[in-house]
């Protein structure tokens, strides 16, 4: 198999919680990632000609090392000698900055596809490991669905199916910086904790409404502070029939979890309305 084409999609963080800081520096979390059907479009080619050249159709992506793409695959080829050469092309639709994992995804969809073209030289459990080296967030991404990932996103463990419900996420204008958000959660005099076993048991009775009202992230207290546009367009979303919402990682968009679709699709064309980027997305099953 000389070229593939798939879907990397994104991920929102139904809750989050700092639980942590190791002895290196390293927060540790406790959260509960859920796959979204937003999704940037990978197609990754074999070419004879040996070197990675990647392509992105948003400009200010960059396409060299600096592009977690280009990693993933730069750690492939190390791994396993493959000695031909890459064309990667990204098209872009998750928010960039979002806290929905875009360029972990593609990272992700990149390992996985080049380990299917090779024909499965590396073992699920090494690929996450290599995942780990790029990012948190990327061994989850090389799965689907509900997982509480733990630790520094090393620890991950199956939960059950989020219930039927549509998704509103909202990108406001403001971009966040994961390395930013950090350092605005260590300033912060009142940290918000969050109970991750609470959001679980929901899950496990297939209760939207348990699950919703369990929702929390302890960055968005700090983060909102910095950006109020993340708790207007939070509270506009609870006004327009959301069970809940919340913003997702470390920011900034923000999604709010709905039962009912004509109310989803309501919320989402008043947000469009205001020129925020704004999608109605179910959850993405494994
Ligand atoms: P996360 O949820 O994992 O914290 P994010 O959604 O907040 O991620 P990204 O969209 O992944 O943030 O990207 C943030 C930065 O990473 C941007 O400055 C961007 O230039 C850079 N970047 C590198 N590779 C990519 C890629 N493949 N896609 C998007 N951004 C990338």
């Amino acid at each position: 198999m000389d070229r593939l084409k798939r879907e990397a999609y994104g991920k929102i963080n139904l809750m989050l919680n700092i639980s942590g800081v190791r002895a290196d520096g390293y927060h540790t979390l406790e959260t509960i990632m859920q796959t979204v059907g937003l999704y940037d479009m990978i197609e990754v080619v074999k070419t004879e000609e040996k070197g990675i050249r990647l392509t992105c159709d948003l400009p200010y992506i960059p396409t060299d090392e600096r592009n977690i793409a280009y990693k993933a695959a730069e750690k492939f080829i190390e791994r396993t000698g493959y000695a031909g050469g890459l064309e990667i092309h990204i098209e872009k639709t998750i928010p960039v900055g979002g806290g929905m994992a875009g360029g972990s995804t593609n990272a992700a969809a990149v390992l996985n596809m080049l380990n299917e073209m090779c024909g499965f030289p590396i073992s699920e459990s090494e690929l996450e490991a290599i995942a780990l080296t790029l990012g948190a967030d990327v061994p989850f991404c090389l799965k689907r669905g509900t997982y509480l990932c733990e630790g520094i996103g090393e620890v991950m463990t199956r939960l059950p199916d989020l219930p039927k419900c549509y998704i509103v996420v909202c990108k406001p204008r403001a971009s966040v910086s994961s390395k930013n958000a950090y350092g605005v959660y260590d300033q912060y005099a009142h940290p918000q904790h969050y109970d991750h076993t609470r959001m679980i048991d929901g899950l496990h009775k297939r209760d939207i409404h348990a699950v919703a009202g369990a929702m929390g992230n302890s960055f968005e207290a700090p983060i909102g502070e910095l950006c109020p546009e993340i708790l207007e367009i939070k509270q506009k979303m609870l006004e327009m029939g959301a069970l809940n919402a919340a913003m997702t990682g470390s920011g900034s968009v923000v999604f709010g979890i709905f039962d009912d679709v004509d109310e989803a699709h309501r919320a989402k064309n008043a947000l469009r309305a205001e020129r925020y980027r704004t999608y109605c997305v179910k959850p993405i099953k494994k």
